[in-house]
């Protein structure tokens, strides 16, 4: 199948009579005839339900949707594209382990990873993206356990050269886990370029409708954990809380991590994405494919309007040509990027905040990557809790204005921006 057709059809296939929509199985529990029955899921020597905080059969089925657009083996939905963050990472990493992470990720993924999993006594180095090979490799230590970047770094815009920092990874004997929440499978499947887990906000472009706060974590079942096994006891040696199950030598490359992550992850912290949201973010992936092209349609013209606008001193695209990822860009997303845009307004942070006032169709508001168009100034809103230094080094300027296009028509858009410059500078 392609994906436009596995945004439909895969993940659930109703058998004869079934609902043609993916059922919402809103039960907390599930019944079972005798005590081994149960025991058998207990002891993961049966697939099934048995409490929804676990697993839950309507999120199974989008989990399997998701997994088959990313090319992947296995999937779980997450409540928050942070739990789905946190998880991946925490699958693999304890304290007293490293992490090595791209410094232009998302802020919240940072925050996550530089004060609270710091407290939970994780360390983490922070490369840049275009670092050069010294540098990446002088991140690796003995105790490191993965890698983690974004493929287009929200609000950077910063494109991620996947295959180099996976061919890094693999070289030190560990894992790439990418963020691909802006990129979306539609448009890059970073497991093609050696990604070995991948995660999502599903919140974004996957809902697409403002509609429910939900993440993703999916495992391309190509990491060899055994070939590594002294890196990975998690995964490689057998859990007194399961029983005495090695997930690796059980499960194999294919299904260990995402059990593991079900088994213990799932069982000890929750963060299940609820069953009706689950429902929800299906009805958006059924549309992905159609809206990711309309959104990138309409992020190229504006960009290049903005790009033409004596209002407006730069504008970041890498769907634009001439962009410093343009080339990159075309590597790993052929079809188009996203349909987020960032720009400076001359005159500065003063003439930008006018400007947002201004703004009639386009909404000021945290969210990006939906079917409304929205904007923000995040140096005075998501970001305000970094200093200059990190806004810099994590590639968001302080008079920069994220512009996320929306699925409207796109000559509303630019007549909105339009108005809005020329209000700003009277
Ligand atoms: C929004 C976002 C997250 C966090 O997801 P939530 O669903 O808001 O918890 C993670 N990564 C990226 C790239 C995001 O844009």
């Amino acid at each position: 199948m392609k994906q436009e057709t596995k945004c439909i059809e895969a993940g659930y296939t109703p058998k004869n009579g079934e609902s043609r929509m993916i059922p919402i199985v809103q039960s907390t529990t599930f019944k079972y005839d005798t005590s081994a029955d149960m025991g058998k899921l207990f002891d993961l020597e049966a697939e099934g339900y048995f409490y929804t905080r676990l697993q839950n059969p309507t999120n199974d089925y989008v989990a399997a949707k998701i997994a088959a657009l990313e090319g992947g083996t296995a999937a779980m939905l997450t409540s928050s594209g942070q739990a789905a963050t946190f998880y991946s990472v925490f699958n693999l990493a304890g304290a007293g382990d490293h992490v090595i992470a791209s410094s232009t990720i998302y802020g919240g993924s940072f925050n996550l990873f530089n004060v609270t999993m710091r407290r939970m006594g994780i360390d983490f180095t922070f490369v840049e993206p275009d670092c050069t090979d010294e540098e990446l490799e002088a991140a690796f230590k003995p105790n490191t356990k993965c890698v983690f970047g974004e493929t287009i770094a929200n609000p950077a815009l910063i494109v991620f050269d996947i295959e180099r920092f996976a061919n890094a990874a693999h070289k030190h004997g560990v894992p790439l886990i990418i963020d691909n929440t802006f990129a979306t499978p539609i448009n890059c499947r970073p497991f093609e370029f050696g990604a070995d887990i991948v995660t999502h906000s599903t919140t974004k472009y996957m809902d697409g409708h403002d509609a429910t706060v939900g993440g993703v974590i999916v495992d391309s079942g190509k990491f060899d954990w055994m070939a590594h096994a002294d890196k990975f006891p998690g995964l490689c040696t057998p859990d007194d809380s399961y029983h005495g199950i090695t997930y690796a030598e059980k499960f194999g490359k294919e299904k260990a991590y995402i059990t593991k992550a079900t088994a213990q992850l799932m069982r000890d912290l929750g963060s299940i994405q609820a069953p009706m949201n689950a429902y929800l973010l299906n009805l958006g992936l059924e549309s992905l494919a159609v809206r990711m092209q309309r959104h990138c349609e309409n992020a190229q013209k504006v960009a290049e309007y903005l790009k033409n606008s004596p209002y407006v001193s730069y504008v970041t695209y890498p769907g634009l040509p001439g962009d410093k990822y343009y080339e990159r860009a075309k590597k790993y997303m052929p079809n188009g990027t996203c349909g987020v845009i960032s720009f400076g307004v001359k005159g500065g942070r003063k003439t930008a905040e006018e400007f947002m006032k201004h703004l009639k169709l386009a909404i000021i508001a945290t969210h990006v990557a939906d079917a409304h168009t929205c904007v923000l100034h995040p140096a005075s809103s998501t970001h305000r809790q970094m200093t200059d230094e990190e806004l810099i080094a994590g590639g968001v300027l302080p008079d920069m204005i994220r512009f996320s296009c929306g699925i409207e028509n796109a000559e509303d858009i630019i007549a909105d921006i339009e108005q809005a410059l020329v209000a700003a500078n009277k």
